[in-house]
């Protein structure tokens, strides 16, 4: 699983840069992430964290889910998506993560369902200007950064944030906890997605 992902990232990442007409030096100052690095992607040969893919969709102003598979099957407007064929664990993460609708143009939003083992904790950078992330507990109970805090979620709450500011995600317990997050990107940088 974790080499068909480093592959297929690794082909997506160096597309994306070429259409972009950016040098490795570019990338990287563009990214955050250093130039050995995402050639050490490029390659195939780096397990990079959840952290360094939302950098490199930041940069590059793409969505995650595109760094991650191709866009689904669709028969005649139809998707099934099955969140247990799709997990991933990127390298030393503590998270795993499930692209259940991948960013789509025509939708404006990409949906993950994402897993939290215990101990996990991280703070995200901010997203681009209008992204809006909604966050569904489906199963155990997290804590989310919003607004300065953090607020603890139990399965079934829910929160909707402007994600253009700080924000994070913990799982303090000694289960795991599941939620479901919309990422919603405004019309605005819409097209600079697809
Ligand atoms: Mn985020």
């Amino acid at each position: 699983m974790a080499k068909a992902l480093n592959q297929y990232l690794g082909k997506k990442l160096k597309l994306i840069r070429q259409d972009n007409g950016w040098s490795l030096d570019r990338a990287s100052s563009e990214t955050g992430v250093s130039k050995a690095m995402l050639g050490q992607i490029e390659r195939g040969e780096s397990s990079p964290t959840i952290a360094t893919l939302w950098k490199i969709a930041g940069g590059f102003h793409v969505s995650l889910s595109q760094l991650i598979e191709p866009h689904p099957v669709e028969d005649e407007g139809v998707v099934f998506r099955w969140a247990d064929n799709l997990r991933h664990q990127p390298a030393s993460d503590d998270m795993l993560v499930a692209p259940i609708f991948p960013y789509d143009d025509r939708y404006g939003f990409e949906m993950f369902e994402l897993t939290l083992l215990p101990g996990y904790e991280r703070l995200s950078e901010a997203h681009e200007t209008g992204v809006v992330e909604h966050v569904i507990v489906t199963g155990g109970k997290m804590d989310v950064f919003v607004n300065g805090e953090w607020l603890e979620l139990q399965e079934g709450g829910a929160v909707r944030f402007a994600a253009d500011r700080p924000h994070g995600y913990r799982n303090l317990n000694s289960g795991s906890a599941t939620f479901h997050n919309l990422i919603y990107y405004s019309s605005k940088n819409k097209t600079e997605f697809g």
